[in-house]
């Protein structure tokens, strides 16, 4: 393991020991292979003035909700020493009124919460604790000699502490085990299938320790021959089963879901060990990742569904085997799957979630590889797994969860994604809590979204650009719920009488033919959709076509047609399709000034006259169109196909 300290860099933050805390949390988040997305807690104890003027230790601990990789000092709970050692004395207390109990000793109650692990850090006699869930020293304990084996390794350099759920009861048996221990004497402390502490009262040593030890442990791994070379060749997945898997587990889970398929080399590689059934459903790393990733993967056979129906099964059972009274059955679903010789799947309600799920599965499944070579993975017992899945403080925070947003898990397909109508729509569904495929032949659109959302360059004329645009998405968010069918472009006007053939043409193509092979191209994925629904970005010219738009008006015809014959076919597999017909909107890049004035006084108006002209006198914006568009994709149209609706302040040739 890499040494990461860097003295120029530590510089920058030296003024102050809760500077240097800040630096070296971030040393260790830098590193997967010591904490991930969230995991691990460092603190450090510093002597202040309080209010009275008086000396008092006050330790800053980790605030829930932040990652150490970017941890700032905001993202330390300062809390009383004094009542975090008077609490390590109590007999017994639940785990929620010690996390009120620590609220109550902070000395700034705009912080977070400090880490369910602050009294553990209290009773550790250096300024400085670090805390990891390294995969080497937890591989090495999750195996069937694993404390001799970590005993043989450390001798006695560190603590052991047999495993014992975090919290409360973990920090008071460290107390009471470590009362008459001279602290001084060890480097750190193993908590056998959990993780590591280091401490000093240098913030560098503390890490070198860390690293120092880690480091033992990553050599006594590669000593025992457990390397894993991890395969060469990347997974495969069909897009249809993907779609299909999904579909299966959002059913389970009650609401759509993101699918995350892994298509690393060493996705595949672990996937295609033969009985790959049996390692991959002992249990998680350190019982930290049970939260999301549950007690075990689902192996998927060939049929998605019964699969699924399987492991939904097995979780009831697991759940009444192990429930006490109050508890609230958590989502059956399964939270990953190895698909034997293909790679993983890891499921979420948002793309980061999903994303989440499989960095911690690529962690797993090289622990349990290394576990296999060491004897044999051993997992904790189910009931220890049970006790953290149903650990009061996650029960409690599933009570306080609000509702999610509306598209939370739809995965949605726009086209023409960089600019007006089509870039609102896509603004309006990530707001919205949807995966958006963006496409868009402006390749500006690569970089143009961030979060949940892909930007694809494509040209909607090219079939087999499209089809491929479809695969990637996808092979990106497991499927699709959602079509937005916008590409256009209003070409210059031509009479009839003096058509040019290529303008009609061309209008055709992308107005019309690119929608019809882009319906065929989606079609199978929609199919497979969770309330899959179409809406066609029609125009006002199709109820109310003007002289000289012919090449544009009879396309957008066309394309209405096209979504009604597609209402009447689809309405089978539950796909909506919806057109919406909305007027020119002028608050996109197209409509400069300039333009406005030239086409407001051809018609004798002023540009604000002519933006609203109009039944309502009203100005119609591309965000209001897309707002349109996410409820036509909605709730609210979920009986309603075929429909075509009008958005553009009310025009009386509509009417
Ligand atoms: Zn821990």
């Amino acid at each position: 393991m890499i040494n990461r300290w860097n003295t120029a860099d530590s510089a920058k933050f030296n003024a102050d020991d809760l500077g240097m805390r800040v630096y070296t949390s971030r040393l260790l988040g830098a590193d997967e292979d010591l904490v991930l997305h969230g995991g691990g807690n460092t603190s450090v104890k510093i002597t202040e003035k309080n209010l009275y003027g008086e000396d008092e230790e006050i330790i800053y601990v980790k605030g829930s909700g932040w990652d150490l990789a970017t941890i700032e000092k905001a993202g330390f709970a300062p809390v009383q020493m004094r009542a975090l050692l008077r609490m390590a004395e109590f007999g017994s207390m639940s785990d929620s009124e010690m996390v009120s109990r620590q609220r109550a000793a902070m000395t700034d109650p705009s912080a977070p919460n400090p880490s369910v692990e602050a009294i553990l850090h209290a009773v550790i006699p250096f300024r400085f604790v670090d805390h990891t869930h390294t995969d080497a020293v937890v591989t090495i304990t999750n195996t069937p000699n694993g404390e001799k084996r970590i005993r043989e390794l450390y001798g006695d350099r560190v603590i052991y502490v047999s495993y014992v759920m975090p919290g409360f009861i973990l920090a008071k048996k460290i107390y009471k085990e470590t009362k008459s221990v001279d602290w001084k004497k060890f480097e750190g402390m193993v908590l056998l299938n959990h993780g590591l502490f280091t401490f000093h009262d240098d913030a560098r040593l503390s890490y070198d320790r860390m690293i120092g030890l880690v480091s033992e442990a990553e050599q006594y791994l590669a000593n025992q021959g457990a390397e894993i070379s991890g395969g060469k060749d990347p997974g495969m997945v069909n897009g249809l089963r993907l779609s299909k898997l999904r579909k299966a587990v959002s059913v389970a889970s009650g609401k759509a879901v993101i699918a995350r398929f892994d298509s690393a080399p060493e996705a595949k590689f672990f996937s295609s060990i033969p009985g790959v059934e049996k390692i991959a459903t002992r249990g998680p790393v350190t019982p930290d990742h049970v939260i999301r990733t549950k007690q075990k993967a689902m192996i998927v056979r060939e049929d998605a569904n019964s699969s699924v129906q399987n492991f939904v099964g097995e979780y009831k059972k697991y759940f009444e085997r192990n429930r006490t009274t109050g508890l609230q059955m958590l989502n059956p679903a399964p939270a990953w799957a190895v698909l034997p010789g293909s790679g993983t799947v890891s499921f979420g309600n948002t793309f980061k979630d999903a994303s989440i799920v499989g960095d911690i599965v690529r962690h797993t499944l090289k622990c349990i590889q290394q576990g296999e070579m060491l004897g044999g993975w051993t997992a904790l017992p189910e009931k220890d797994i049970f006790e953290m899945e149903y650990w009061e403080l996650e029960q409690a925070k599933l009570k306080k969860s609000g509702s999610a947003p509306e598209f939370a898990g739809k995965i949605v397909l726009i086209t023409g994604a960089a600019s007006g109508i089509g870039k609102a729509c896509a603004e309006a569904f990530l707001s919205r809590g949807a995966a958006v495929a963006a496409l868009d032949l402006n390749p500006d659109i690569s970089s143009m979204f961030k979060g949940s959302a892909i930007g694809i360059q494509c040209d909607v004329t090219n079939a087999a650009a499209l089809v491929h645009a479809v695969e990637t998405t996808v092979n990106t968010f497991g499927g699709l719920d959602i079509l937005v069918s916008n590409a256009g472009f209003f070409p210059s006007n031509y009479m009839i009488s003096e058509m040019d053939s290529e303008a009609w043409s061309r209008s055709l193509q992308v107005n019309l033919t690119a929608h019809q092979q882009l319906f065929s191209a989606t079609y199978p994925y929609l199919e497979n959709g969770i309330e899959p629904a179409v809406v066609v970005i029609g125009s006002k010219n199709v109820p109310a076509p003007g002289p000289g738009a012919s090449p544009y008006s009879v396309a957008k015809a066309g394309l209405t047609q096209l979504a009604r014959i597609a209402a009447l076919e689809w309405g089978k597999a539950g796909i909506r399709v919806n057109v919406l017909h909305p007027d020119s909107v002028y608050d996109t890049g197209i409509w400069t000034e300039e333009v406005l004035q030239s086409r407001a006084s051809h018609y004798g108006l002023t540009v604000d006259e002519y933006k609203k002209r109009n039944v309502l006198k009203v100005e119609v914006l591309s965000r209001e169109v897309a707002d349109l568009a996410c409820a036509m994709a909605g709730k609210l149209f979920l009986k309603i196909t075929g429909a075509q609706l009008p958005v553009d302040g009310g025009n009386e040739r509509v009417i």
